[in-house]
């Protein structure tokens, strides 16, 4: 087996197909996705049930019990154990599939007495068991994260109690772990059978993809990739299967190690290849500003303008269409076949737009990647910002959050750095040159012009560059050995260590104030400690019009 070159595996990514499975296939990939959703459902059932057998134990005038199926820990016999966690809960499930409440048939003999048979769920066989399993783990997930949400543990929106899932005849999805036993092929295999495009999966067989494998599967035979579990799912009249794999670290000549690299001014919208040193320039901090008339512009300190993106706006491109196909859903009988095809085509078209969306996403953060070892980018208060009611559209569509998630886990592979600078500090405002603070400036001004020291600047590449001038004077020097980062990017799932800057003196005396008499220091910036958190609620509610002031001020 290949597999025991691996050294080091700790980067996890998945790659995505689309499936062009056989009639009779779709129908085995619809079982699965039923199972998933019955399994989910049924252990929550239980889950609840014994939360309910538990709580009449304790108050005894309710005297409700359950049926003791998966009470075998628990002290009190016939009182359910309350299933908790995932492995609780596929306890609790695999129990109760071959008990009598799952299923019983009576049988007749010959001599025509009857007999009960216990047979439990009779259609268990027909699905992979894992099915089962992995709705019983999402179930366990969901309900520690209502608990920890209810008990102030978790962060951001409150998250409610799991609730059934209902049927869907277009959405729904199922997991598969990739089971492997010594001596035994492993069970999700890519390019079996001389077909290149396909995907075999334990029970279900060999699926056709649309798309071609190689790179998935020269990463899996050279052994650069472990397959972790695949996701099959069903939208926008598509089967898609999601492979999760565990792969090898980015190659070294791929990643920001020793030498500082100098970012170039921009040439046709592309950055000259020049990586050559220069002991004159500084760090080398590229400062990322995002918004709506360009989706990203990136600046040095020095005032070079290194990348420049327009805003593809993909969902104001494809709305005249989304309206329309959605008028024509609405105008359709319920229940028919027409509505049918219709939302088939509403459905497609949404797709179309998150495709193109994405695309440009993956581009713009690749390129900033690529390019840049340290980058800096801004803490924005997106939640705020939308409520902006002539805004939000344009601010959901430009997908901020998606781009800082990507250029921040890709600099992680990449061993650069991402800072990000907090949301008070006032980019856009502040003159690039002299520092002097402009509070007249409005959405409307897209070039910058000091009043006092007469500099003129693009409005974006001048927040750009106090970005970058803000990380050249808030972290100490780079030397030039490998892995030097003061401030390593935070990547949840290198789990490395993470900054979320922290603003020390500020430029101006126009912040917004905290409650209680809190320096300005103190406001908005709650956890100056290893956080990283692109959830924008960090402002806190109470400070919403505050926020929206400064950030709709600060950015178009
Ligand atoms: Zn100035």
């Amino acid at each position: 087996m290949i597999r025991g070159r691996i050294v080091y595996m700790a980067r996890h990514t998945s790659f995505r197909y689309c499936l062009d499975p056989t009639v009779e296939q779709e129908r085995v990939l619809s079982w699965h996705v039923g199972a998933a959703r019955f399994g989910f459902n049924q252990a929550l059932h239980l889950h609840k049930e014994a939360r309910y057998a538990a709580h009449s134990r304790e108050s005894p005038g309710l005297g409700v019990r359950s049926d003791g199926d998966h009470s075998e820990d628990d002290t009190v016999p016939g009182v359910a154990r309350v299933p908790w966690t995932g492995f609780d809960l596929i306890t609790a499930f695999n129990a109760w599939k071959r008990s009598e409440a799952a299923g019983r048939r009576f049988v007749v003999d010959a001599n025509g007495t009857a007999r009960l048979e216990v047979t439990g769920l009779v259609w268990r066989d027909k699905v992979v068991a894992q099915v089962f399993e992995e709705a019983a783990v999402d179930l366990g997930r969901a309900l520690r994260a209502h608990n920890d949400s209810r008990t102030g543990a978790r962060k951001g929106p409150t998250v409610g109690f799991p609730r059934f899932k209902k049927k869907s005849p277009t959405g729904g999805s199922f997991r598969i772990r990739n089971k492997a036993t010594a001596g035994r092929r492993a069970g999700i295999r890519l390019g079996d059978g001389d077909r290149p495009r396909s995907v075999s999966l334990p029970k279900i067989g060999v699926l056709r993809v649309r798309e071609d494998t190689r790179r998935l599967r020269r990463m899996v035979t050279k052994g650069r990739a472990r397959i972790l579990f695949v996701t099959v799912s069903r939208g926008a009249n598509r089967w898609w299967i999601s492979i999760t794999i565990e792969a090898a670290d980015v190659h070294p000549a791929l990643r920001h190690a020793a030498a500082p690299h100098v970012p170039q001014p921009v040439k046709d919208g592309v950055e000259a290849a020049n990586r050559q040193d220069d002991a004159g320039r500084a760090a080398g901090w590229v400062g990322v500003d995002r918004g709506l008339h360009a989706l990203a512009v990136g600046g040095t300190s020095d005032g070079v303008e290194v990348l420049r993106v327009s805003n593809q706006r993909a969902l104001r491109r494809g709305l005249p269409r989304l309206r329309r196909l959605s008028k024509a859903v609405s105008r359709k009988k319920k229940g028919s076949k027409n509505r049918r095809r219709a939302v088939v085509r509403l459905s497609r078209q949404h797709a179309r737009i998150r495709d193109r969306r994405c695309h440009v996403l993956h581009q713009v953060s690749n390129q900033l990647v690529k390019n840049h070892a340290r980058l800096v980018l801004e803490d924005l208060n997106i939640t705020g910002m939308r409520s902006n009611q002539k805004l939000s559209r344009a601010i959901n569509d430009a997908a901020w959050g998606e781009l800082a998630r990507q250029v921040t886990y890709k600099q992680a592979w990449r061993d650069g750095q991402v800072v990000v600078v907090d949301r008070w500090f006032p980019s856009s405002k502040t003159c690039s040159s002299c520092g002097t603070l402009r509070k007249d400036l409005t959405l409307k001004d897209r070039t910058f012009e000091c009043h006092e020291c007469g500099h003129v600047m693009d409005r974006d590449l001048n927040a750009a560059v106090n970005l970058a001038a803000w990380a050249e004077n808030h972290t100490p020097p780079v030397d030039d050995g490998a892995g030097c980062g003061v401030a390593r990017v935070g990547d949840r799932q290198a789990a490395g260590p993470v900054i979320n800057a922290h603003r020390q003196d500020t430029p101006t005396d126009d912040g917004p104030r905290g409650r209680g008499g809190k320096g300005l220091d103190d406001v908005g910036t709650s956890r100056p400690h290893t956080r990283f958190d692109w959830t924008p609620e960090k402002g806190g509610v109470s400070q919403a019009t505050q926020l929206l002031k400064h950030a709709v001020g600060c950015r178009p």
